[in-house]
């Protein structure tokens, strides 16, 4: 989904829900729309949205996160470092998507699919547990640099 697009299904998810979108809330969503892989933490969010609002306090972004995390619009996440993430849900999706964490050089892939249907059932089935939603984050090597790894040789 392009950028204008998915500011246009946000706007009209806010409007539905009784918020207004005032020009500083819009530009922090537009910094999120815009840096969709990146997980970026709330005062990154901030620095990137005072470029474009430059009169932006950082309590109208922690207030506009906290209102786009309540819609569902963003999720929270963290990984290694433990600090908080924003990261938009994908449009039409009923449960958050999966992140492949590498421990060598801290990339993070993102699985769209959510590839659990069958573990759900057994979560249901066996513990009576009405699954709404999860998290999961594998950590691991990713592809990059598992290469690097066979290309350079290892010091003796
Ligand atoms: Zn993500
Ligand atoms: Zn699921
Ligand atoms: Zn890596």
């Amino acid at each position: 989904m392009n950028t204008t697009l998915a500011l246009k299904k946000t706007k009209e998810q806010l409007h539905d829900s009784g918020f207004k979108l005032t020009p500083q809330r819009e530009a922090t969503l537009l910094v999120l729309l815009e840096n969709e892989k990146d997980h970026l933490s709330a005062e990154e969010i901030y620095l990137l949205t005072k470029q474009k609002n430059p009169d932006i306090g950082l309590a109208t972004v922690y207030r506009t996160l906290e209102i786009l995390t309540e819609l569902k619009i963003v999720d929270k996440v963290s990984f290694n470092d433990g600090l908080a993430r924003y990261d938009l849900r994908k449009a039409g999706a009923k449960h958050f998507h999966h992140h492949l964490l590498c421990l060598e050089c801290g990339s993070i892939q993102e699985i769209e699919e959510d590839l659990l249907i069958d573990v759900e059932k057994v979560v249901e089935q066996q513990f009576g547990f009405q699954v709404s939603d999860h998290r999961l984050t594998f950590h691991g090597i990713c592809a990059a640099c598992q290469k690097k790894k066979k290309t350079t040789p290892t010091q003796p």
